[in-house]
């Protein structure tokens, strides 16, 4: 079991967490996550064990975030590191795997973001991902 991370950036159906459950909710989009993590509220999409069409494969093996952010470039706000945490933690208490970064990819890092080149949340061994792995991990 892993959880890759997403950012929703506000491109398909608007900003923030309307535009991201907006775009989640369009037949079209094929698209969804276990929760929806915004700069102030979380909303759950998708029952954990139920499968989220988070990559397009091994959905069925994946729980999913998507931290959605008004419009690009926001930074992660204090409440949705502490969401993300609390979220992830509600998946380990469940299914029982590690929080770290193998079990915790950035969607940028999983096969089918590196075939179709996702960014989000961060490339692949930025130093903004460091960042925000290391700030995420010392909330559990
Ligand atoms: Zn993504």
């Amino acid at each position: 079991m892993c959880a890759p991370l997403h950012q929703g950036r506000g491109a398909h159906a608007g900003p923030g967490v309307p535009g991201t459950i907006s775009w989640f909710l369009n037949p079209s989009a094929q698209a969804s996550s276990h929760y929806v993590v915004g700069p102030a509220e979380v909303v759950q999409m998708v029952e954990l064990d139920l499968e989220a069409w988070t990559t397009d494969w091994m959905n069925a093996e994946w729980l999913a975030i998507e931290i959605a952010q008004p419009k690009l470039g926001d930074p992660i706000t204090d409440f949705q590191y502490r969401a993300t945490a609390w979220c992830l933690l509600q998946m380990q208490a469940r299914y029982r795997f590690p929080l770290d970064a193998a079990h915790l990819p950035f969607h940028s890092e999983t096969p089918q973001g590196i075939q179709i080149g996702k960014t989000d949340p961060f490339s692949r061994g930025s130093e903004a991902g460091r960042r925000f792995y290391d700030r995420l991990f010392r909330l559990f």
